[in-house]
């Protein structure tokens, strides 16, 4: 028996109340994997290229050593704070990828606990990041959060500027950029943001032949719960699902 079953089944045993959560958790997972397996032979790409990245953002500490326990490594959040909270509960199990916008003066909170940054959106901020990463002796992956949609209450930088960014960032031997995040607009529409998928692998695609220096780029996250399918099939590395674990 493999151990995460015996875990699960040890924890029913007992008496334990969660079980049903647990157990719904163990599906939804196992869906979503299927789901982005598939996808992926669709697009003619290798299934175990794509990573799930589980964001806990709306669950409690306990809900997510549970999505751990269900055999999923990675960890999103999208608040320093929350971030902080769960690490403290689950510690260096998981890997925490912190997803939502970073403010400057909460890097050194995170800088020795995560092990990508998902949200780089200014030079100012990777100056930072670098400069903490620096002090505590290490190089911490990077991605840059780009704003392929435009929409005006989106983080990122716009996609023209790209370019004078990593340059910039090439800069900074305490940071590796390891590629490009986007976060799709809200839509009623089953794969109305597949053009925004596209566009950003297409400046994936344009970056990671210019070769700039500490970078080594090869991560391309983008999808949520509503979008993933589109995402993979456009070429998403990693997708960052939340509410389609939990409900
Ligand atoms: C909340 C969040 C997600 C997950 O969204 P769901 O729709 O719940 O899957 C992904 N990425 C970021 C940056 C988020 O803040």
């Amino acid at each position: 028996m493999c151990p995460r079953r015996f875990v699960f089944i040890a924890k029913a045993l007992a008496g334990f109340s969660l079980e049903v959560s647990l157990s719904m958790i163990q599906d939804n997972i196992e869906r979503i994997r299927s789901n982005i397996f598939e996808a992926a032979i669709r697009a003619g790409r290798k299934p175990e290229e794509i990573q799930l990245c589980a964001v806990t953002k709306m669950v409690d500490s306990k809900t997510a050593q549970e999505v751990l326990d269900a055999g999923v490594d990675i960890l999103g959040e999208n608040r320093v704070q929350s971030l902080l909270e769960k690490y403290e509960a689950i510690g260096n199990k998981a890997q925490w990828h912190l997803i939502g916008h970073l403010q400057t003066n909460k890097v050194k909170y995170i800088i020795d606990k995560v092990s990508l940054i998902h949200s780089v959106d200014s030079v100012h901020l990777a100056e930072e990041i670098n400069r903490r990463a620096q002090m505590a002796g290490k190089v911490i992956d990077i991605l840059v959060e780009v704003n392929v949609s435009g929409e005006a209450s989106k983080f990122g930088v716009a996609p023209g500027n790209l370019e004078p960014m990593l340059e910039n960032l090439a800069l900074f031997s305490n940071i590796r950029l390891r590629g490009l995040m986007t976060i799709a607009p809200k839509q009623e529409k089953v794969g109305a943001n597949r053009k925004y998928f596209s566009k950003l692998h297409e400046l994936f695609v344009d970056i990671r032949s210019k070769k700039y220096d500490n970078s080594n780029i090869d991560t391309l996250s983008m999808g949520m719960s509503g979008d993933y399918v589109e995402a993979v099939e456009e070429g998403a590395t990693i997708v960052r699902v939340g509410t389609a674990l939990f409900t």
